[in-house]
């Protein structure tokens, strides 16, 4: 009987279900139709092609611009127990030869390609004899000259459909634009296939907006209760990322920067070590995270604006792939919004690409300056209406408060004023609060009327408050007269004509609420204590096992995973496969070393006395027998098999609980099975199986397991 998807899905990647979009996708592209998916990074692109190959006959030719990312492709779907290979320039020519002949003896579901390979030499003649019944295009806004990241060798690709009409092409991409759809579509010449949007909304990530004074110290913070979580920290420049990475470095973080101007082998083995879990935390810029497919990044930090909301979107998107929760920050401030305007201005555009610019960066402002659920903010630039506020944000999780900010923008602008126009923010502040510091009596400012007008409000409010003043254009500031304010229309508006205008309350940050797990630092339930210590005792499993198999810890199973792992703690197979992400060949090949980690972990919570593991194996068993079932109860209710329960009993026996087994079995089988060990002299630990015989088959394992260890034991 063939595998319907849902079994497949299930038997393959160990999910219960598709997510949205996924099931009519794969339907499409099994009637043998062409289509579009738009899907957000993390959404489950992979599925809609991967599960139709396992479907059906013949192979499915995966096109790929992102070379690096192959070999971890296909060994996650070895993992998984499905035939793939790759042919990309890194082969060497018998790697390739043993490709082309498995390709060819039928042996493979899946082969991921470069996009040069498909028309060089005579790869195309080979697909012909290869049986290829679908083409699955990756990253497909490559193909578009509309798109982000245009790749010329993607072009060749709209030759597609005339070696193969009949053959249907599924094309993915991330990037949602009208235009850059459009265009994929024409240049693969199937204009008319329909298209699938799937939600660009990733819940598993929270969004939060932080002030971009003192950044160090903030990050410092926020690692401290981040332990062990890999992630990624962007910063614009190069020597920033070298910075940021040094200091972080010298307070023992595992920290290393990336960019482009390092040497490539330098590059690689940063990028590889942070895959392997062996670096937590790369300081990059935007060189970094194109074709990296870790599933357990955990947070991603903005240290600087990023141009426009694609491509923060897109950062941020590497964060929490496998679903799990995962956190982002962005750091913000005025000197970002000059930075960039200034970069824009200076840049070789058309005026009208300027304006462009610009727009997207009036859209990624207010993204940064929201005031209502940051998630809304970024949807409705997806195109997609969102019903409710997302909770799962710092503007929900602190509700903003306006005030008429009117006579704090006048103290402040009679500031500017008084001082010609020459104070940048850290002097006028001096100003407004009265400080007499040198270089305020140096220049008789503390003369001036507004001197000390402002000292209700403490420096980081007056800090926030200026921002927010510079932001919606209550004055101007001058980058090259050493950032000193200016007034402009408005300012003078608001102080000779007293227009309003309003401002947000500033919460200081350590009044903030964080995600739920940080609000307070309360004692954590005895549950989750051990939970988390049990998920760090998989983690350390996973990561030697990686390093021994010389995959990427993800590869074997997910944070996700893992964390079901520790939350249900589940020592049979089929409660190991009841786990979402454990697969047929994932069990069989990594499920009895986490079982068995399992069961190690439990009984050095179990010990007699110290009942901390409940819902543990042993210790149901162990109520059960309290309460008084029999062992073929107990297995029943259990879904195990006697021979189990009995083991479960003997080892709780020997770990000192007070269980009786003599009850357990009666008289007679007793003395059977004990004349029969004499009779061959059976020694503990020999195999039973002749035992068995000896006894002619009669009597069960467990039984004969049950009396021997009675006799041990006594
Ligand atoms: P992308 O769209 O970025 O290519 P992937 O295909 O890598 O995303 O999928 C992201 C993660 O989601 C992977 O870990 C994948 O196994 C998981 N995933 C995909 N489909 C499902 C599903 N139906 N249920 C649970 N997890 C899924
Ligand atoms: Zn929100």
């Amino acid at each position: 009987m063939p595998l319907t998807k849902e079994q497949a899905l299930k038997e393959y990647f160990g999910y219960d279900s598709f997510r949205p979009q996924q099931a009519e996708i794969i339907d499409t592209v099994l009637r043998g139709e062409d289509c579009l998916v738009l899907m957000p990074t993390g959404g489950g692109k992979s599925v809609c092609y991967q599960v139709p190959a396992l479907l059906q006959e013949g192979l499915t030719v995966v096109i790929s611009p992102l070379i690096a990312l192959m070999k971890d492709q296909v060994e996650a779907l070895r993992a998984n127990g499905i035939e793939a290979a790759y042919l990309n320039s890194s082969l060497s020519s018998s790697e390739q030869d043993s490709v082309f002949w498995k390709a060819k003896l039928g042996e493979l579901k899946l082969l991921y390609v470069a996009p040069e390979r498909l028309f060089s030499g005579n790869t195309m003649e080979h697909f012909k004899q290869w049986n290829v019944r679908l083409f699955a295009v990756d990253e497909a806004h490559c193909i578009s000259s509309w798109g982000h990241d245009f790749r010329p060798e993607y072009r060749q690709l709209s030759s597609l459909k005339d070696h193969f009409p009949g053959i249907p092409v599924i094309a993915l991409t991330a990037t949602a634009d009208r235009v850059t759809r459009r265009d994929i579509l024409g240049q693969l010449g199937v204009k008319s296939a329909p298209t699938f949007v799937a939600s660009f909304d990733r819940p598993n990530l929270s969004l939060t907006v932080l002030p971009s004074r003192k950044r160090l110290p903030q990050i410092e913070q926020f690692l401290k209760k981040h332990p062990n979580q890999p992630g990624i920290i962007y910063c614009l420049s190069r020597k920033t990322t070298e910075t940021v990475a040094a200091s972080l470095q010298s307070r023992d973080f595992r920290a290393e920067c990336y960019h482009a101007g390092l040497p490539a082998a330098q590059r690689s083995r940063v990028q590889e070590r942070f895959l392997n879990d062996d670096i937590q935390i790369i300081v990059a810029t935007i060189a970094f995270g194109m074709g990296i497919d870790k599933s357990n990044v955990r947070w991603v930090i903005h240290y600087n604006l990023p141009p426009n909301v694609e491509s923060f979107y897109q950062e941020i998107g590497r964060a929490g792939r496998d679903g799990a929760p995962a956190d982002t920050v962005l750091f913000y401030g005025y000197q970002d919004i000059i930075m960039r305007q200034d970069m824009i201005m200076n840049s070789e555009q058309s005026a009208e690409q300027k304006e462009l610019l610009q727009a997207k960066l009036n859209r990624m402002k207010q993204y940064a300056e929201a005031d209502l659920c940051r998630r809304r903010i970024l949807l409705s630039y997806f195109n997609e209406a969102v019903e409710k506020d997302c909770g799962n944000c710092d503007v929900c999780q602190n509700p903003r408060t306006r005030f008429d900010g009117t006579l704090l923008a006048q103290k402040a602008l009679s500031g500017i004023a008084r001082t010609g126009e020459r104070v940048a923010m850290g002097m006028l502040i001096d100003i407004l609060r009265g400080s007499r510091n040198r270089a305020v009596l140096d220049r008789g400012y503390d003369r001036l009327p507004t001197f000390g007008v402002g000292r209700d409000q403490r420096g980081d409010e007056w800090a926030e408050y200026l921002s927010q003043m510079l932001n919606s254009g209550v004055m101007d500031i001058a980058y090259d007269e050493a950032h000193s304010f200016k007034l402009n229309a408005l300012s003078w508006q608001i102080l000779k004509e007293g227009k309003k205008i309003e401002l947000v309350k500033f919460i200081p940050l350590a009044e903030r609420k964080a995600r739920e797990e940080e609000l307070i630092p309360k004692e954590k339930p005895k549950q989750e204590i051990i939970r988390d210590a049990l998920f760090e005792q998989l983690r350390l499993l996973r990561k030697q096992m990686a390093d021994a198999l010389n995959v990427p810890p993800y590869v074997i199973f997910s944070d996700k995973t893992i964390a079901e792992m520790a939350q249900k703690r589940p020592v049979s197979e089929a409660q190991m496969l009841d786990v979402s992400g454990v697969g047929a060949e994932k069990y069989r090949r990594y499920g009895e070393a986490f079982v068995q980690e399992i069961v190690k972990f439990a009984k050095e919570n179990t010990k007699p006395g110290t009942r901390v593991v409940k819902g543990m194996t042993y210790l149901m068993t162990h109520e059960l027998y309290e309460k008084g079932f029999t062992l073929d109860d107990i297995a029943q209710q259990r879904g195990l098999t006697t021979s189990t329960v009995v083991a479960h009993l003997v080892k709780l026996r020997d770990e000192g609980h007070d269980i009786q087994l003599r009850p357990l079995i009666s008289d007679r089988t007793y003395t059977e099975v004990l004349a029969a060990a004499d009779e061959m002299n059976f020694k503990p630990g020999e195999p039973l199986a002749p035992l068995f015989e000896l006894l002619g088959e009669r009597i069960e394992y467990g039984m004969i397991r049950l009396a021997l260890a009675i006799r041990e034991g006594a």
